[in-house]
């Protein structure tokens, strides 16, 4: 029988997409979020969106999830001019001359990608780079690969729409609603208290709490999961009087040779990134999550990771040079795990749970695909080895939560 009462720990894009998939599949389901929806990550995050991985499951995926975002207007019943999730302006990866192999390795992922069903992928020699993104510094480059459907996303109105549907659906958000505790019978998780001292019962319950997802599975008996919280800060960098009013709005997002990364943010600032060693804070707290570390604070000096960032930025992007500064450091926490794709699937040592959490920096642009896969495993009652999305079927062994974590996701910013 499948299961009719479906709880879902956490609202985030996670939760929202999720909750609209079950209800659509006719399920009766009530959101729990601690604090208020996109509390989290997701109202924290570059919300770049690629299809372009080195898994040819997530290639898959993302595919799938493309799609998707591209209908959210039609299919969460936005009103007109609302719901327009996804900005198609491609996603430039940038190869520099000196490093042969990664560019080797590059032009195998695309003929990979290809097989997966990613048409839209090039392969772009430097003189094609120089004729269609002249903002580039096209001289050191040996090549770079351009997928015009990626782009990036709004992450607030996809939760912030998502719910508004949910409830138009019946389903039921319950905020400032931190899970605090579960009750078991027969071995198997039937309930979960909140700190408010009320209880939610059910016949499954969903683990979409991403960073806090090792927590709360622990706190209700479940296994221990291999996600590890680690802050990540995104910078806002000024264009002051260089190009354009419209000029900024057309770049992808680029991801140059040290893999620093950029996209407009609106028609004034770039969004800009890039990975850096951290360790893991296992106990952060909601408020932990805007906290700066002054190493990482534009305003604490020319030596700090902004202005390191913006450098390695006006290597690839000679104009950003000239911008007028960066205007603000945001944070939030990546969940991180062993190989960097995330965990779909039953606990292995609690029956009635669910996991779907550990998104390692790419859990907003998957979110339809994980609403789909985590949805068939519900009402399935079991893991899976695969799902149809679409017509195509995409391997969930990957992101089965026991797997073995031999295979890691190369792409990774
Ligand atoms: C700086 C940064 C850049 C990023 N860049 C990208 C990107 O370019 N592209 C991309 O796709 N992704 C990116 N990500 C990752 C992406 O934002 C996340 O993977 C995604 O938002 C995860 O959504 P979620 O709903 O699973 O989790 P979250 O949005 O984190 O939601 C989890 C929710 O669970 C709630 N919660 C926690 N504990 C409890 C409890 N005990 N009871 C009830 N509720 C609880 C929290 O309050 C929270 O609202 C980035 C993240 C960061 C921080």
């Amino acid at each position: 029988m499948p299961p009719k009462k479906v709880v879902i720990i956490g609202a985030g894009i996670t939760g929202a997409l999720l909750a609209h998939r079950l209800l659509e599949e006719g399920a009766d389901v009530t959101v729990l979020e601690a604090r208020e929806k996109g509390a989290g990550s997701s109202s924290r995050s570059a919300a770049c969106s690629r299809q372009q991985f080195s898994t040819p499951a997530t290639v898959r995926a993302m595919v799938y999830a493309t799609r998707s975002y591209e209908r959210f207007a039609e299919d969460f019943r936005c009103e007109p001019g609302q719901g327009q999730v996804l900005v198609q302006n491609g996603y430039l990866f940038l190869y520099n001359a000196d490093d042969p192999a990664a560019w080797a390795t590059a032009q195998q992922q695309v003929a990979m990608q290809r097989a997966n069903g990613l048409h839209d992928v090039e392969v772009l020699r430097p003189g094609d780079v120089a004729e269609r993104f002249p903002q580039a510094a096209a001289e050191s480059l040996v090549g770079a690969t351009f997928c015009a459907t990626d782009g990036f996303l709004h992450p607030d109105v996809v939760y912030m729409e998502g719910f508004r549907r949910v409830e138009e659906l019946g389903g039921v958000l319950r905020q400032n609603a931190q899970v605090v505790g579960g009750t078991t019978a027969n071995g198997r998780l039937v309930a979960v208290q909140t700190a408010a001292g009320e209880e939610f019962r059910g016949d499954v319950f969903v683990n979409a709490t991403n960073a806090w997802a090792p927590r709360v599975s622990h706190l209700l008996g479940g296994t221990e999961l291999p996600i590890s919280p680690v802050k990540r800060y995104l910078y806002f960098l000024d264009r002051g009087d260089q190009l354009d009013d419209r000029a900024l709005m057309t770049w992808p997002m680029t991801i140059t040779p040290s893999r620093a990364y950029c996209r407009p943010e609106n028609a004034d600032q770039l969004l800009a990134g890039w990975a850096h060693h951290a360790d893991p804070e296992p106990a952060f707290d909601w408020g932990d999550q805007d906290l700066i570390d002054a190493h990482f604070f534009h305003k604490t000096g020319l030596d700090n990771y902004g202005f390191q960032l913006w450098m390695q930025l006006a290597e690839a992007l000679p104009v950003t040079a000239e911008f007028a500064g960066i205007q603000a450091t945001t944070a939030g926490f990546y969940a991180v795990t062993p190989d960097h794709n995330p965990l779909f699937g039953w606990d292995p040592k609690l029956p009635g749970l669910v996991h779907a959490a550990g998104f390692s920096g790419h859990g907003a642009m998957l979110g339809p695909f994980s609403a789909a896969a985590v949805a068939a495993l519900v009402l399935a009652g079991r893991d899976l080895p695969a799902v149809v999305v679409d017509g195509v079927e995409v391997d969930l062994r990957p992101l089965r939560v026991d797997r073995a974590f031999d295979h890691s996701e190369g792409m990774v910013i």
